[in-house]
């Protein structure tokens, strides 16, 4: 046998990048999707414009809805975006200060690797940094009381700063802490419990938090009575229509007598289902699927309210708030499995009429109706207050809040940074490089506001090395001051796991040497070798 014959182990279109290569590319991809997002950073960073190829466009200033809604396609670049789904999930806000942390971990360890530490060694000293900081911020972090509304009502301006709700702030972080008080029962808080409904037309001022469901459907025949007292509801899950449209029935009539047989069974099978439904109490009905025609008719006769094809995220809480069982067969409809209301009515806003129902069984029912002037400013006030809701949420469950404005992440460093010169060997070096990353925020604060970074930091270390742990930059007044003090104030949680996914990610990335990736059509990866990225990246 010839020895210098090659072996192939993978099959053709395989690309694959080993060692530095591999690595450099990687960290080259996070870098690059953390400078997407780093001038959106804080109450005075920039928004973005995103078109989509049907040219729908969204303008936010949300790191995770930036990173969605671009098509990343590098494997790098697309973990980072887990970073920003994860803390979305968790928190709902800092989803913009994780990516970038991790952004800044990488580039930080590429120095690092430059200086010829072995990758195993950064990972290490990121995790015992990381652990540090937990419980560095665990110590810094101060006591709220759930009684102390105005502290609330701070973070969630802290929350919503930068992203449009500017104006009625005060309003709107009035409304979103009163909205998660009262659905949190003993601690335990649900946001799923808290619909959003978005209005357009009307001002921004006049959104309002409605105590009951708001759906987005309007009463299906002008027959039916507009508003109901003393409501006893019936949430269907099937269709009140004679055709299924998921079998298709073929029926052969020969004779004009059958073809008069056969409507008039079907008005009699539909006239039935009407007369079980009034028979079971119920004068309204919420129906995940459609409703005939016929079936509206004999609906509003019997004075019953219906809406039709109401989604089944909104049945679920109106079975919630209202104490109703879902029922998806008519036979199992009794007086016991309605829910009950003090009034469903219909309410027309602007053009749009909508079904209200409110004095529900479960007090805790809620609706935030947001107004304003077009969908893009409704959707980017709904992903400002979905980041309040999530703050208030973390606050509420932990108890504890910190400094925002980078005054926690500059007291991190300084604790990392003497914490390090503890510890033996290399791993020094990695934990030193945390804490620099850790001060790329208020850099980037600083960077988006205008100011001079240099100078911001230079003071802000200072003030800490005086022991003034809870100094940062103030971008309200533009002054550096003790954040606590002046309520630019952030849940602890939003930090710990920011830090968390940020270092996870991080360290993972590093551990890569040879990404084997088989080229299904995709170019992602082809950046390969060169390690430059392709030029869609940057494109938008
Ligand atoms: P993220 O997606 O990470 O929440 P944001 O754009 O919401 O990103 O910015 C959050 C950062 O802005 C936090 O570091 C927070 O402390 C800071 N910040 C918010 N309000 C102020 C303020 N008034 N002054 C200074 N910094 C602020
Ligand atoms: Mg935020």
């Amino acid at each position: 046998m010839n020895d210098k014959q090659p072996i192939y182990i993978l099959p053709e279109n395989v690309q694959r990048t080993i060692g530095k290569d591999a690595q450099r590319n990687n960290i080259m991809a996070a870098k690059i999707v953390a400078e997407t997002i780093k001038t959106t950073l804080g109450p005075k960073g920039m928004d973005k414009m995103l078109v989509d190829n049907i040219g729908d466009i969204i303008v936010t200033n949300d790191g995770v809805t930036i990173l969605k809604e671009m098509d990343i396609e590098h494997p790098a670049a697309k973990m980072m975006v887990e970073i920003a789904k994860t803390q979305e999930e968790e928190i709902g806000d800092g989803t913009t200060t994780a990516v970038m942390i991790a952004g800044k971990l990488l580039e930080n360890a590429e120095f690092l690797l430059d200086k010829k530490v072995h990758p195993t060694v950064i990972t290490k000293g990121y995790r015992i940094a990381a652990q540090k900081a937990k419980e560095i911020l665990n110590e810094i972090s101060v006591e709220i009381s759930s009684e102390n509304e105005q502290a609330l009502e701070q973070i969630a301006i802290t929350a919503m700063t930068g992203k449009s709700a500017e104006g009625l702030k005060e309003r709107f972080s009035k409304l979103i802490v009163r909205a998660v008080k009262q659905i949190s029962d003993n601690g335990k808080i649900d946001l799923n419990e808290i619909k959003i409904e978005k209005i357009k037309g009307n001002g921004l001022q006049e959104t309002e938090l409605i105590s009951g469901i708001v759906l987005d459907k309007e009463r299906v025949n002008q027959d039916m009575p507009k508003k109901l007292t003393n409501a006893r509801i019936a949430l269907l899950d099937f269709a009140l229509e004679i055709k299924n449209p998921e079998i298709d029935t073929k029926v052969s009539i020969s004779s004009p007598e059958q073809l008069q047989e056969f409507i008039n069974q079907e008005e009699k099978f539909l006239k039935d289902i009407v007369e079980k439904i009034k028979l079971s109490g119920a004068n309204a009905v919420f129906c995940q699927k459609g409703i005939d025609d016929l079936a509206q008719y004999y609906l509003a006769k019997a004075g019953i309210y219906a809406c039709r094809r109401v989604a089944k995220s909104d049945i679920e809480k109106l079975a919630k708030a209202t104490g109703g069982k879902i029922i998806g067969n008519l036979n199992e409809l009794t007086p016991e499995q309605l829910g009950m209301a003090e009034t469903v009515e219909e309410i027309k806003n602007n053009k749009e009429s909508m079904t209200y129902v409110t004095g529900c069984r479960n007090p805790k029912a809620l609706t935030i109706i947001i107004r304003g002037g077009t969908s893009h400013v409704t959707e980017e006030i709904e992903r400002a207050i979905k980041d309040g809701l999530g703050d208030i949420t973390a606050a509420l469950k932990d108890g504890k809040i910190v400094a925002g404005g980078g005054a926690v992440e500059i007291e991190l460093a300084r604790r990392l940074r003497e914490f390090s010169q503890t510890l033996p060997g290399r791993e020094q070096l990695a934990v030193e490089q945390f804490a620099l990353a850790l001060e790329s925020i208020p850099t980037s604060l600083a960077e988006n506001a205008g100011l001079d970074p240099i100078n911001i930091i230079t003071e802000l270390k200072s003030r800490h090395d005086h022991g003034e742990k809870n100094t940062g930059l103030n971008l309200l007044t533009n002054k550096i001051e003790d954040n606590i003090l002046s309520g630019v104030t952030e849940p602890l949680r939003t930090k710990t796991q920011a830090i968390d996914s940020a270092s996870e990610v991080s360290m993972m990335i590093l551990r890569i040497d040879d990404v084997i990736a088989s080229s299904g059509g995709k170019e992602g990866m082809s950046a390969g070798a060169g390690g430059a990225m392709p030029p869609g990246m940057t494109g938008y």
